[in-house]
C-alpha cells in the first residue's frame, strides 16, 4: 500500500464509534488478502512512557491490545509493558525507532530535543483543546503533518488520548498576579515551562514519583501534573491546597502510539485495519475515561479542603505573549516547523471562532449556573 494511501484511509476511518467500526470495511479491504495470511501469529511488544498507576494513560495500550487481540481472532497480540520496564520511559520513540519494540506509546513532547515540531504532536501553550486535536488529526491535515515528522524517525504515528484541558497546578501560597510569580520555585517541563522562565518562575524539571517528596520538604513552591484524577492519586492536596486552573500549557495534550515502519510492513492488511481501529477507539476512550473519572475526584479534593483558584488575568495574558513569542521563534528557524505551524494556527483561529460560539455561549451560562 502506498503510504499516501495509508495516510488518508487512516484519516478517514476514525471519527466516532460508527466510524472506528467501519474501518474494516475501507477501501484497500478489496486488497483481497489471502485466507493463510490473515491466520498468521504475530506477537509484539509495546513500550510505555506511563506507570500503571495512571490507568487511564497507560490504560490506552491495554485497550489497544485488547482491541486489536479481539478483532483478529487473537491472532495478533500485543503486550503492554510500563515505562521503565523494558526501556527507559523517555526512550520509547528511540525503542520503536530502532525497532527494539514494534510500538510505543508517549507524549511527543517528550522527544522535542530531536525535533522541536513533535510539540505539535502533543500540544503548544494556548493550542488546541482535545476535541479541536482530533479535529485537525483526523480531518484538518494534522496526522499527515506529523507523520511527515515521524516518516524521519521510521515511525508511524497514530493519536493515542488526551487527558483534556489540564489544571494549573498545586501552589503553596495564593497567586494574584504577575509579580507572585517572580521568583516562585515550580515543577514545570516543556514549553510551558520556557513561558514560566520567561515570566520569571525558577522551573524545575523532575520527574512524577519526586514531586510529593520535593514538595512535601519545600524543595519547590508549587507543581502541575493533569487533573483532578490523577492529580489526587499523587497526593499534592496533602501538604497544598491552592489548585489554580486553567493548564493554560496544555489544553488538550495528546498522547500517541508509534509503530515501526518494518513491522508495521509485516502485517497483513487486515491486521493493519484491526490496529488502525484499535487505535483510534483508545484515542477516544481515553478522554471518555477522563471525563467520567474527573468530576468524581474534583469533588473528593474540595471534600478534603482543597480551593479552587483561576489565574489572574494579566498572568495568563503574560503567559500567551510569550508562548506565541516562543513559536514564532521556532518556525522563524525551521522550515518544517513553519509548515506544521502555519496549519496548526490557522486551524486555531477558525476553531477558536466556531468553539468561541455557541460551545462557549452554553457553557458560560450553563456550567456556572451548576448547583
Ligand atoms: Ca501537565
Amino acid at each position: 500500500m502506498k503510504r499516501r494511501d495509508f495516510i488518508t484511509k487512516a484519516a478517514t476511518g476514525v471519527a466516532g464509534a460508527g466510524a472506528i467500526a467501519a474501518g474494516c470495511s475501507s477501501p484497500d479491504s478489496g486488497d483481497q488478502v489471502p485466507s493463510v495470511q490473515t491466520k498468521k501469529n504475530v506477537t509484539w511488544r509495546l513500550a510505555s512512557s506511563f506507570s500503571r498507576s495512571l490507568d487511564t494513560i497507560y490504560g490506552a495500550a491495554e485497550v489497544l491490545a485488547e482491541r486489536v487481540s479481539a478483532l483478529t481472532g487473537g491472532r495478533f497480540r500485543i503486550r503492554a509493558y510500563p515505562g521503565g520496564e523494558l526501556v527507559p520511559a523517555l526512550e520509547v520513540l528511540g525503542a520503536v525507532q530502532t525497532g527494539t519494540v514494534q510500538m510505543g506509546h508517549s507524549a511527543s513532547y517528550y522527544y522535542d530535543g530531536k525535533n522541536p515540531a513533535f510539540a505539535f504532536d502533543t500540544c503548544v501553550p494556548f493550542g488546541l483543546t482535545a476535541r479541536m486535536l482530533n479535529g485537525w488529526f483526523y480531518y484538518g491535515g494534522g496526522l499527515d503533518l506529523t507523520r511527515e515528522l515521524f516518516a524521519d524517525f521510521n515511525i508511524i504515528n497514530f493519536p493515542g488520548g488526551n487527558t483534556g484541558v489540564q489544571m494549573g497546578g498545586w501552589f503553596r501560597r495564593e497567586i494574584n498576579s504577575l509579580d507572585d510569580l517572580k521568583g516562585l520555585t515550580m515543577r514545570i517541563p516543556g514549553l510551558g515551562g520556557k513561558v514560566m522562565d520567561r515570566l520569571g518562575v525558577n522551573v524545575q524539571l523532575i520527574s512524577g514519583g519526586e514531586i510529593f517528596p520535593a514538595l512535601e520538604r519545600g524543595a519547590i513552591d508549587a507543581t502541575e501534573w493533569a487533573g483532578p484524577y490523577d492529580d489526587e492519586k499523587l497526593g499534592f492536596h496533602k501538604i497544598v491546597q491552592n489548585y489554580y486552573y486553567p493548564g493554560w500549557w496544555e489544553p488538550g495534550p495528546g498522547l500517541s502510539f508509534y509503530v515501526n515502519r518494518n513491522a508495521w510492513d509485516t502485517l497483513p492488511t487486515d491486521y493493519q485495519e484491526a490496529l488502525t481501529s484499535a487505535a483510534a477507539e483508545a484515542n477516544v476512550g481515553m478522554m471518555a475515561k477522563y471525563d467520567a473519572q474527573n468530576p468524581p475526584a474534583l469533588q473528593r479534593l474540595l471534600a478534603e479542603g482543597v480551593s479552587l483558584r483561576p489565574f489572574a488575568r494579566d498572568i495568563l495574558e503574560a503567559a500567551r505573549s510569550e508562548s506565541f513569542n516562543i513559536l514564532e521563534d521556532f518556525a522563524a528557524a525551521d522550515a518544517q516547523y513553519r509548515k506544521i505551524f502555519d496549519s496548526f494556527v490557522e486551524f486555531r483561529r477558525a476553531a477558536y471562532r466556531w468553539m468561541g460560539t455557541a460551545e462557549l455561549a452554553f457553557q458560560d451560562f450553563a456550567f456556572r449556573s451548576a448547583t
